[in-house]
């Protein structure tokens, strides 16, 4: 199994070169929110040129490279500024990406970008401030000349399977009634196998066998890339610590709670193996 989307078309670029479009892309953020046009069919970030009313709200503006060829900036939104009526804030979560998943994973790419910058203005090794590299994704120190690279958190999600019956459980930050499977990070020093079997283990209580890679993808809570598995059930009894995990169970495709969003591979992982996918 593998979990497919199309090529992204976006290639990063570090320095704006000298360009015939005639379009700008401009991707605005706050928090975890987009501001997109209104009247998209889709979803459709604005083009700067288009609606230069929204030089009033935005901060410092980001190149970050091309989409489709259209040069690509991403910002953020002065709070205390009212947003052009034309536009209105979508959350990054919602299922209105599922038609299009490329600008959805640019728009992580964005959110991601922005989270590296604020996190790394000045330096870890002497507090000076840093500057953006030109020829690579990076920043270096204007004090000690230190080069540091954007901020990746490698996590686990893997969906363990009995028989039929997958594992769900609904974490105590998760909105109610919804359930997913079990995903952590993984620790320094750890191989992506031992991640599986360490979550399971702290999550649930149970442990698992034929430990399979499924694929990946890039998310922006915790700027992680998720590294999906499967895995089958080999002993134990579900337990749970009631402070992570408030409750897990087996389901099965005809009794099963309600699912994360469909742009995620925990999705993807579950409607995989409940038999689900179309
Ligand atoms: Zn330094």
């Amino acid at each position: 199994m593998e979990y497919k989307r199309e090529d992204i078309p976006f290639r990063p670029e570090y320095k704006e070169l000298e360009t015939r479009s005639e379009k700008t892309i401009l991707l605005i953020y706050k928090k975890n929110h987009m501001l997109l046009l209104k009247a998209r069919k889709n979803v459709e970030a604005p083009d700067e040129k288009e609606h230069p009313e929204l030089k009033k709200g935005i901060k410092e503006k980001f190149f970050m490279g091309y989409f489709r060829e259209v040069p690509c900036y991403c910002t953020e939104w002065q709070e205390k500024v009212p947003i052009p009526e034309a536009f209105e804030w979508v959350y990054l979560n919602d299922a209105s990406w599922i038609g299009d998943k490329n600008f959805f994973f640019t728009c992580v790419r964005g959110r991601t970008f922005l989270n590296w910058h604020h996190a790394s203005r000045f330096c870890g090794y002497c507090g000076e401030q840093t500057t953006f590299k030109e020829d690579e994704r990076a920043k270096r120190c204007l004090g000690c000349g230190n080069v540091s690279y954007p901020h990746i958190a490698p996590a686990i999600i893997v969906g363990v399977t009995k028989g039929d019956k997958l594992l769900l459980a609904h974490n105590a930050n998760f909105p109610e009634g919804l359930y997913s499977i079990i995903a952590g990070y993984v620790e320094q020093g750890e191989s992506l196998e031992q991640a599986v079997r360490r979550e399971v283990e702290e999550e649930v209580g149970i442990k698992v066998k034929n430990i399979k890679y499924y694929g990946s993808t890039p998310w922006y809570n915790g700027d992680s890339l998720m590294l999906g598995f499967t895995a089958e059930y080999e002993s134990g009894e579900i337990t749970v610590d009631h402070e992570e995990i408030v409750d897990a169970n087996w389901y099965d495709k005809d009794n099963f709670p309600i699912l994360p969003s469909p742009i995620s591979i925990a999705h993807q992982i579950i409607t995989d193996l409940l038999g689900l996918s179309k």
